[in-house]
Parts: C-alpha cells; structure tokens; sequence
C-alpha cells in the first residue's frame, strides 16, 4: 500500500514527529493533492513554542501550494474563477472550507463557518490527518475554494497567499477606496509589506510603515511604503504627509495592544482603524467611547477572509511580485525531514518566512 509522509505535532514544545500513514484515497467531492510547499505562519510558529493551544494530534501549516493528485468520485474540475484543473494543475486553496449553508457561509462570513475544515489546525483524527501542509500530500475536502496559480509564479511568493496575502485583501477591503488616501501600518512583517504594496496599487498616495525593528520598518520601503520608521516617528510622519489632518486609514498588523494606543490617535475624524493582528489575548485597549465618536471613527475586526478575498491575493501576487521583492521573503527552505529545525531557524526572527518542502 502506498505510504505518504506527515509532520504530527502532538503538544509538546518544539517537537514534531515525522509518521508515515496510507496514502489517502480521496473520497467523494474530495481532492488529494500533492504538496510542493508550505511556509510557516506566525500562529505556526506561536503553537510549537506553547504560546498558542490547539487540537492535538495535528498536522499544522496552512500557507500551502500543491499540485492536484488524484479527483474522488464527483470533485470539482474546475476552481472558484470556473478555470480548469486537472491532475498536476498548481492550486492553492482558502484556509477554512465552508458548509456554504450555515448563518456565516451565507452572511459573508465564510471563514466563521460553525462547520468548516481550517486547513493546518485540525485535530489528526484517523482516517484524515492530511489536512495540513507540513506532509507530502493534503486532502481538500467538499467546500473548499480552490484558485489555480498562474504559470511561473514563484513558490515563495504563492505560498502566504492563502494566509497574509488574502488577509491583507480583505483587510483593505475594508478600509474602503484608498485613492489618494493616506494609510498607517503598524508591523512590517509578511502582512505589513504585502499591505503596503497592495495599498500603493490601490491609489494609496502615502504610505507609512512603523515597525520597533528598525531593519522591518526599512525594508517597507522596498513594498511600496513613501515613509517608514519607529512606531515614535508615526505621529510625525502622518502629520507631515497630511498637514496635520491625519491618516484616513490605520491598519493593525502588531497585535500588541501598546502599538494600537499609541497610534489611533493619528486617525482623521472619520477615518477607519482595521485591527487584524490581534489574534491572540493581549492588554485591553483603554479608550474613553467618547473620543471615538466624536472623531466620528469606524473600526473593523478582520479575521481571515472568503474566496473572493484569495483569489484577488493570487491575481494582485501574479503582477506585484514583478513590481516589489516578494520573492525574497521566504529566505530559507528546509525539506519536511529537517521540519524540526525549519521551525528552529523560523523562531530566531531574522527570516520573514521560513518554508518546508517535500523531498
Ligand atoms: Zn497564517
Ligand atoms: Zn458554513
């Protein structure tokens, strides 16, 4: 019987067993695709190092490329634009697989669905445990949006599409038109370069980046950003670009509760605040309401995103990673035998991403 290999990780810190299981079969409305890779996210990172807690055994990695394998009985041959696939075809795929018929699949709440498959944080029960990215082959279960990838495109780049480049599309999303706005970004790692640029292509005339690392913050400037410095310059930086009126849009990438009450403030009156960093429990945010109202503010949470928001990552990714070096962000490639050690040279913090490869 033909074996694939899986990367299970079953709770212990920093230790993760490589297992050989059957080759799935995939069943009906399933596609067993073949994993040409998969970059480590900061929630990878965040559940190894024991900050972060999950359903264990599983198969973590969700920024995934493959190429598809085999169809079940009655799969899709087609992806969410109506383009076809076939076996071999490269796909990626959106984190969370809706049901299509709950409150949120039918609200514009796909990644809420209170039935989904989250790809990389499912529990390894028997029999499907190949719903990560850190294995040679993954199982795309009914519901799942799939969008192929454009000849060429380069690994690294493609991979953090499903994850921070979808993200940050939905995030802009809703900041509304950015044309000729100005847009604050707090963090620049993944999600902060790749909104920086996709800011500039949206008509963002001013783009400010601030980062606590100095080498982050600079390297903004190659994405798209016109100002770029320590979380202590924003107020200046913002002031300078819009004679003191202040930006239109802040977007929260940090997820430190300090770095958000150190900036919203350099919001216009009626400007919008995009929190999407947050994901895990930090400080509260002591605001007085009055103040947001009175400044007339929107502010909107951002948790993941729906199909559109992927495939609109892979077209913008297609034509950006011309423009800005997307493709030097995942500076390190470990095959999955030496995954231990990819997630070692992941946590030192000098790579942007780290990736893990079949083979
Ligand atoms: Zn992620
Ligand atoms: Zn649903």
């Amino acid at each position: 019987m033909p074996e694939s290999t899986l990367a299970l990780f079953s709770g212990t810190p920093g230790e993760l067993s490589l297992e050989r299981r059957p080759l799935p079969v995939p069943g009906p409305g399933e596609i067993l695709v073949r994993v040409l890779g998969c970059t480590l996210c900061g929630s990878d990172l965040h559940t190894v190092a024991g900050r972060r807690s999950v359903a264990v055994p599983t198969v973590l990695g969700h920024e995934i490329v493959g190429e598809v394998a085999a169809f079940g009985p009655g799969a899709p041959r087609h992806d969410i634009a109506g383009t076809v696939i076939a076996e071999g075809t490269a796909i990626t795929w959106a984190i969370v697989a809706g049901c299509g018929e709950c409150f949120c699949c039918t609200h514009d709440l796909w990644p809420k669905c209170e039935r989904g498959v989250k790809y990389g944080h499912q529990r390894a029960a028997a029999g499907s445990e190949f719903r990560g990215g850190l294995a040679e082959h993954c199982v795309l279960v009914p519901g799942t949006a799939i969008v192929g990838l454009p000849a060429g495109l380069a690994l690294e780049v493609a991979c953090p599409a499903n994850c921070a480049t979808a993200t940050v599309v939905a995030a802009l999303e809703a900041a509304g038109d950015l044309s000729g706005a100005c847009v604050a970004i707090l963090g620049a790692g993944l999600l902060g370069l790749t909104a920086a640029a996709l800011a500039q292509v949206r008509g963002a005339r001013d783009v400010i980046v601030v980062d606590t690392r100095a080498g982050r913050a600079a390297r903004a400037a190659e994405f798209g950003a016109t100002a770029v410095g320590s979380p202590g310059d924003l107020p200046g930086l913002v002031a300078a670009a819009t004679a003191g009126r202040g930006a239109d849009v802040l977007v929260e990438l940090t997820g430190a509760t300090a770095a958000l009450a150190g900036a919203w403030e350099q919001v216009r009156i009626g400007g919008t605040i995009i929190l999407v960093g947050a994901v895990s429990p930090d400080a509260p945010w002591a605001i007085v309401p009055e103040r947001i109202v009175r400044r007339s503010l929107s502010i909107r949470g951002i948790h993941n995103y729906s199909p559109r928001h992927l495939a609109a990552a892979v077209a913008f990714l297609a034509d950006a990673w011309h423009r800005y070096p997307f493709a030097g962000l995942v500076s390190a490639w470990y095959p999955l035998s030496q995954v231990t050690t990819a997630f070692v040279a992941a946590a030192d913090g000098s790579h942007v991403r780290v990736g893990v490869r079949p083979g």
